[in-house]
C-alpha cells in the first residue's frame, strides 16, 4: 500500500503528469498542477465522461457556470451554515487537525496492530493457517477490531449530533497524543467552516464578501429555469457541468485525493417527485457501467449506501475504489429531493418549476446526482494503470497500462537510426497521423530504451521506421501491453490505432 503510493507520486513527477504547485517555492499544501501528460489524461478523463453524459443523451445538456457566484446562493444551499468539519488545536504545537481524522488514525493503527498479528500467525502456520478462524478466536485482533468498532461508532454519533464535546472527550479518553509533538493538550472541538471566502469590488466599505463555489451542484441549480426554458427540455432531463471547486480542507493529504482545488464532474438529473428511488437506481447502474468500460477492475470497485443521510437527501450512495491507501469513495450518487431547488425558490423569490403538460400542474422537480471527482478519477486510472512487470528473463519493466482511449500520447514514431533517411519517413508518419491523434516523436537512445520510455509514460503504440521501410512502406508497430510487434504498412496505422481509442 504506502510503498505503491510512494511509486504512483514519484511517477506521476517524473513523467510530467503532476507536480506540487509552485514547487520552486516549497509548494502549496494540497495544491497541485498536471504537466504536459497529465493535463492530456485529464482532458481525455473529461471527455470521455462529457461524451458518455451529454452527446449519449437526448435530454442531458452542458452547463458551464461561474465559479464566483451570488453570495445568497451559500445561504439557501446550507453551506454558509452547515459545511464545516470539526476542528480541534493543540495548544503546545499550535497545530491544527480535524478532530475526527484523529479518532480514524487511531482506529487505524488498532488495525495495523491486528494486521500484525495476522502476518506473524502466517509465517507460522503456513499451508495450514485458516485466517477466518484466526481472526475470529485470537484474543488481542478480536479486541483491536471490537475496539475499533465501538470508537466508530461513537464517533459517528457525536458528529452526527453535532455533539462535540463528546468527539473531545473521545480524544481523551484515548488518550490521543499530537502526531508533531506528542502533546495531549488538546483545546475544545469547534465546527470549521470548509469555504474560501474572498472579496468583491475595491473599497473596503463597497466590498462583499464571496465564496469560491464548493461544488458545481448549485451552479446548475440556480440555472434551472434558463436551460428548461430555452431548451424546452421536459422531465425528465439533466444538466451536465465540469468545473474547479474549492475546499479549505483541514487535513489534505493522500496526494490528488484531496485537495484544497479541484475539480468536479457533476450531472443533476430532475425527476417527478415520486419516481426519484427508480430514477436513483437507473443512475447507479449507469455510473457502474461508465467505470468498468474502462477496465480498470471490476473488483477494484464497490458500492457503499448510507444509512446515515445528509439534511437534502433521502438516499445515497458512494462508489468507493481501491486507492492505494485501500477503498475511498470516487463518486457520490445522491437522491436529494427538492431541497435546493425550494431553497433557492424561497430566497430568490423566482419560481423553478416545472409545467408537466399532462398532469396539467406546476412543481418542483426531483433531482437524481451523480457527482464525480476529475482528479480522484484521475488518481484511479493513474494507480490502477501503473505496474511491475516481471518479464521471466531476469528483466523487468515499469508500465502503465492506461486505457487506450484515455492515454495522453497514442504512439510514438521512432525511427530505429538517426540516418540513412530514417528519420525523415518518420516525421512524414507523425504529420499524417497528428490530425486525428496526440503523436510523439522520439529518435534519442537505443530503440529499446524508447520502448520502455513510452511503456513508462503509458503510450500505448510504438511504430518503428527501420531500412525495410525504404523498401516495402511497412513499419514495426509495437503494442504496450503485450509487447507483441507486428509488421503493418504505413496506410494501415491510422485505422489500427482508431480502432483502439476510438469512443
Ligand atoms: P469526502 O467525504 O471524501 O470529503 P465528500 O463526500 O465531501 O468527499 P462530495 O461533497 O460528495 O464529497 O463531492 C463529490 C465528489 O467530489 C467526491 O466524490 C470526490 O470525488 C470529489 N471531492 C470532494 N472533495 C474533494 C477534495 N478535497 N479533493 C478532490 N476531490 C474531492
Amino acid at each position: 500500500g504506502q510503498d505503491k503510493f510512494k511509486q504512483v507520486i514519484s511517477h506521476a513527477k517524473e513523467y510530467g503528469y503532476i507536480f506540487s504547485s509552485s514547487e520552486i517555492y516549497d509548494g502549496l499544501s494540497a495544491v497541485y498542477d498536471y504537466g504536459q501528460n497529465g493535463v492530456e489524461l485529464k482532458n481525455n478523463i473529461k471527455n470521455y465522461w462529457w461524451k458518455s453524459m451529454v452527446q449519449m443523451h437526448e435530454e442531458i445538456v452542458g452547463l458551464d457556470a461561474a465559479i464566483l457566484m451570488h453570495p445568497k446562493t451559500w445561504t439557501a444551499s446550507g453551506h454558509v451554515n452547515a459545511f464545516n468539519d470539526p476542528l480541534i488545536d493543540n495548544k503546545d504545537s499550535k497545530k491544527r487537525y480535524r478532530a475526527d481524522v484523529l479518532v480514524e488514525d487511531y482506529v487505524e493503527k488498532l488495525e495495523q496492530k491486528a494486521q500484525k498479528e495476522i502476518t506473524k500467525a502466517k509465517k507460522r502456520f503456513g499451508d495450514k493457517f485458516d485466517e477466518a478462524e484466526f481472526v475470529s478466536t485470537h484474543p488481542r485482533v478480536v479486541k483491536y477490531r471490537q475496539q475499533s468498532q465501538e470508537i466508530l461508532q461513537r464517533l459517528g454519533q457525536s458528529l452526527n449530533d453535532d455533539n462535540l464535546a463528546d468527539v473531545k472527550a473521545l480524544i481523551e479518553e484515548l488518550d490521543i497524543a499530537c502526531p508533531m509533538s506528542g502533546s495531549r493538550n488538546w483545546t475544545d472541538v469547534k465546527q470549521f467552516n470548509l469555504m474560501f471566502g474572498t472579496k468583491l469590488g475595491a473599497s473596503a466599505e463597497s466590498a462583499s464578501d464571496l465564496y469560491l463555489r464548493p461544488e458545481t451542484a448549485q451552479g446548475i441549480f440556480v440555472n434551472f429555469a434558463n436551460v428548461q426554458k430555452t431548451g424546452r427540455m421536459k422531465i425528465p432531463f439533466g444538466i451536465a457541468q465540469i468545473g474547479k471547486a474549492f475546499r479549505n480542507e483541514i487535513v489534505a493529504r493522500q496526494f490528488i485525493f484531496r485537495q484544497r482545488e479541484f475539480e468536479q464532474m457533476e450531472m443533476q438529473y430532475f425527476v417527478k417527485p415520486g419516481d426519484e428511488l427508480k430514477w436513483f437506481e437507473h443512475w447507479k447502474e449507469i455510473r457502474t457501467k461508465w467505470h468498468n468500460s474502462l477496465g480498470l477492475g471490476d473488483d477494484n470497485y464497490r458500492f457503499h449506501d448510507h444509512e446515515k443521510l445528509a439534511h437534502y437527501a433521502n438516499a445515497a450512495t458512494d462508489i468507493e475504489f481501491k486507492f492505494p491507501f485501500g477503498f475511498k469513495e470516487l463518486e457520490g450518487i445522491h437522491s436529494r429531493t427538492d431541497f435546493d431547488l425550494k431553497a433557492h425558490e424561497n430566497l430568490s423569490g423566482k419560481k423553478l418549476q416545472f409545467y408537466d403538460p399532462e398532469m396539467k400542474e406546476s412543481y418542483v422537480p426531483y433531482v437524481i446526482e451523480t457527482s464525480i471527482g476529475l482528479d480522484r478519477m484521475f488518481l484511479a486510472v493513474f494507480s490502477s494503470a501503473l505496474q511491475d512487470e516481471d518479464l521471466g528473463d531476469g528483466n523487468s519493466r515499469t508500465v502503465l497500462k492506461l486505457p487506450a482511449i484515455l492515454a495522453p500520447v497514442k504512439a510514438a514514431v521512432l525511427p530505429l537510426l538517426k540516418r540513412d533517411g530514417l528519420p525523415e519517413i518518420a516525421r512524414k508518419i507523425v504529420d499524417e497521423l497528428k490530425w486525428d491523434f496526440n503523436i510523439d516523436y522520439d529518435e534519442k537512445d537505443a530503440v529499446g530504451r524508447r520502448y520502455r520510455r513510452q511503456d513508462a509514460a503509458g503510450t500505448p503504440f510504438c511504430i518503428t521506421v527501420d531500412h525495410d521501410t525504404k523498401e516495402d512502406g511497412s513499419v514495426t508497430i509495437r503494442h504496450r501491453d503485450s509487447m507483441k510487434q507486428e509488421r503493418v504498412k504505413i496506410e494501415e496505422l491510422s485505422s489500427i490505432i482508431a480502432k483502439s481509442v476510438d469512443f
